[in-house]
């Protein structure tokens, strides 16, 4: 099956019982047993539930892997990830990897005796030199959040097996759709489904991919342990999300690359931020590893009165957190996602106080580009 068709048939399609086509809201907590020991293969709705089955067998046969999971949110997926490890591990953390992810890392596991180090994963170098007799991971992100840095994960992927340690993705920007880390060596795929999965700004949730059996276990045994599961409502809000993916994602690059281009012209910009770009460092890399290069775009003005006076007169754009919807969302990396990130090492990594990020929605592009023009001008 292509992807598209994939989207659309893959995991389970539709109601085995009654033959509906969309899938069932299994609004239960529990399952009656025929008899002690004989249920029909679901006891308890944290262990196990119908709806949210379907979208983790559909979200596993998306990234080609060997087992799918479903969480509250993308934070709730990606800390069940980091319970896999004990006290005194390492994990090798993109330097510019997401606030929350931080912020978990930092303030949370680095108390339960988890280390992190922060490097630059897109140099190899950096990464290998890192690692240690405790290291059990390299958790990235590619391309990362908001600069847009690509890591290879061919790469990446080599290195983690060479030293037998994992190697986590968090492929929230591309989706399967554009991007498939497991393919291409990764172990673990996490995903923040509120973005572009759900795709309609009405939904927190997270996926996580493994690729082996024993791992699938383990996150199934975590998954129930700990008990961050997502709901049988929000999982079919995912699903009926992820049927578009593919009308989705086509659009949102068409609108950002006609937008970057626009962006580098104007006089006000003074750095543009796309993968698909010939002139951004990553591009070749991104144009192997990925089909697309997605819709987001972070740029930077000339100042930060500039960036500030973009920000506070988009009226079509919304000045908002999140990414990945249909609506186009303009943030300030500074003051909102990359807030809990310290200021010294927040300019340190190029988040800069005239940077802007835009999420492009599917919008018609000439509305957009309308709409920053008199924002920046006003
Ligand atoms: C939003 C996001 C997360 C966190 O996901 P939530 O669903 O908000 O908990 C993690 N990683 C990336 C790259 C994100 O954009």
């Amino acid at each position: 099956m292509r992807k598209e068709t994939k989207l659309i048939h893959g995991g389970i399609f539709g109601d085995e019982k009654t033959g509906a086509v969309s899938t069932p809201i299994y609004q239960t907590s529990t399952f009656k047993q025929d008899a002690v020991g004989k249920d029909r293969g679901y006891e308890y709705s944290r262990t196990g539930n119908p709806t949210r089955e379907s979208l983790e067998k559909l979200i596993n046969d998306l990234e080609g892997g060997k087992g799918g999971f479903a969480f509250a949110s993308g934070m709730a997926a990606i800390s069940t990830v980091l319970m896999l490890f004990n006290a005194g591990d390492e994990v090798i953390v993109s330097n510019n990897v997401y606030g929350g992810t931080f912020r978990v890392l930092e303030k949370v596991f680095k108390r339960l005796g988890i280390v992190s180090k922060f490097v630059d994963t897109s140099l190899k170098d950096d990464v290998v030199n890192s690692i240690t007799k405790n290291t059990k991971a390299i958790f990235y992100e590619t391309p990362t959040n908001p600069l847009m840095t690509i890591t290879n994960i061919r790469e990446i992927s080599r290195i983690a097996k060479e030293y037998s340690i994992l190697s986590i993705v968090d492929n929230t920007f591309m989706t399967p759709y554009f991007q498939r880390p497991i393919e291409l060596g990764a172990d673990i795929v996490v995903h923040s489904a509120t973005k572009y999965l759900g795709g309609h700004s009405d939904v927190v949730a997270g996926l996580v991919v493994v690729n082996s059996e024993e791992l699938a276990h383990k996150i199934h045994f975590l998954q129930n342990a700990v008990g961050g599961i997502l709901g049988p409502q929000d999982s079919y809000l995912v699903i009926r999300g992820i049927k578009t993916l593919s009308v989705r994602m086509e659009r949102h690059e068409k609108n950002a690359k006609e937008i970057a281009n626009w962006l580098l012209e104007q006089p006000e910009v003074e750095k543009v931020y796309y993968p698909g770009l010939h002139t951004h460092p990553g591009y070749d890399i991104a144009k192997e590893q990925m089909d697309g290069f997605g819709g987001v775009i972070s740029f930077e003005l000339k100042n930060k009165d500039m960036a500030l006076k973009l920000l506070n007169n988009v009226k079509l754009i919304t000045l908002a957190e999140s990414l990945g919807g249909y609506e186009s969302l303009i943030s300030y990396p500074a003051k909102m996602t990359h807030a809990s990130i310290p200021e010294e090492q927040r300019l340190k990594l190029g988040i800069t106080d005239k940077l802007v990020r835009l999420s492009v929605g599917l919008e018609n592009y000439l509305d957009l580009i309308d709409d920053l023009k008199n924002a920046i001008r006003s």
